[in-house]
């Protein structure tokens, strides 16, 4: 099998061989140790003073660490929610769930978003813009200066759902200073679906979680942030999962990140150059976590099936509108230049 998805992607031998062990017990000091390491190497990779932030572990998919951002903003604040697709929409419906108020931001499929929509946006009494930097269901990028430009004029807090363009695209939390950034496991990590990440300003933690009552009992900030002090989680973490996080952000580390980034670069670009005839790219902007291909045939659909049924062979369907037209090829985890020419050629024969 070959996945050119985008979470869960093609994992590391490692990964696969701290799978297979044995899950160890986790409520002493070694697990802690591996938890404060993986805290500290995920905020090494993040290009910031890592003293000024901290890392919590939840042990669930994304969206919980979305739902937990949400959940700790103070109750009586309103939000900019940045909307361009299934993503967006995720936290305008979560802060429907929670009463948060907010303003929607609309980003059409075919626009990048720009400085006029960000003008329009009454900023009265608004506390924060949430975005998610890399809108996944439509493979679009939206401009990290603009946004970080904008926030700081109107002294907006950023939360930032990074999980498909965290290892694919720079992330520095120097130049785009993020008071929470969200990241998961099953994407540019290349781990098993199941460990999401905030990670947390400290002077936010200390001005809104800190002394706040979480309305989630689960996804309580504050009382992850409190055990992570020792390196602990107040339930039961995916200990396997940690194990892997701890291996993945070691080679990370010494693979070094900019020769990651450069090669998931290398991988899009490549791609993209040698796409067949028949296959056309959107006019915005990408992130280099996953192309999205139109298929001019309005055979996407077919393709998905056939790649799957026939080659074993995975890429991202699309849903709606566009499940005919897209699909979406994913250039995060254990993928190479060889994997590629083997797709393009079999995406040559539609
Ligand atoms: C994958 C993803 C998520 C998380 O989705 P889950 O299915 O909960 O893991 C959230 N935001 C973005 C932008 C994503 O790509």
């Amino acid at each position: 099998m070959k996945l050119f998805t985008v979470g869960p992607v093609q994992m590391y031998d490692n990964t696969l061989k701290i799978g297979g062990q044995q899950t160890p017990y986790f409520r002493c000091q070694e697990f802690s140790d591996v938890m404060l390491r993986c805290q500290d190497n995920l905020l090494k990779l993040l290009d910031t003073d890592t003293s000024q932030f901290k890392a919590v572990f939840l042990t669930a998919s994304g969206t919980a660490a979305m739902e937990a951002a949400i959940c700790a903003v103070p109750k009586d604040k309103k939000v900019i929610i940045i909307n361009g697709g299934t993503f967006g929409t995720r936290f305008v419906e979560i802060c429907n769930l929670h009463g948060i108020e907010y303003i929607e931001v609309k980003v059409n499929s075919d626009e990048d978003l720009s400085v006029e929509h960000l003008n329009k946006i009454d900023t009265t009494d608004c506390f924060a813009l949430v975005v998610n930097i890399h809108e996944t269901s439509i493979g679009k990028l939206y401009d990290k200066e603009l946004i970080k430009d904008f926030c700081k004029k109107n002294n907006l807090h950023l939360i930032c759902d990074a999980i498909s363009s965290f290892l694919a695209d720079p992330y520095s939390l120097d130049s785009f200073p993020a008071d929470i950034t969200i990241i998961s496991s099953q994407k540019g990590l290349a781990l098993p679906a199941g460990i999401a990440i905030l990670v947390i300003k400290n002077d936010y933690y200390e001005n809104y979680i800190k002394d706040s009552k979480s309305t989630s009992y689960y996804l309580d900030l504050n009382a992850h942030s409190i055990n992570m002090k020792r390196g602990q989680t107040p339930y039961t973490p995916a200990i396997t999962i940690i194990h892997q996080l701890d291996d993945r952000l070691t080679q990370l580390l010494n693979t070094g990140i900019d020769n990651e980034l450069k090669h998931r670069e290398e991988l899009a670009s490549y791609f993209r150059a040698n796409l067949p005839a028949n296959y056309t790219i959107p006019n915005y902007s990408l992130s280099n976590c996953l192309t999205p291909v139109i298929c001019t045939k309005n055979n996407a659909k077919l393709i998905y099936e056939e790649l799957k049924n026939n080659h074993n062979i995975f890429v991202n369907p699309c849903g709606g509108q566009n499940a005919d037209r897209i699909i979406r090829i994913g250039h995060i985890g254990n993928l190479n230049k060889d994997d590629f020419d083997e797709l393009i050629k079999l995406l040559g024969g539609f």
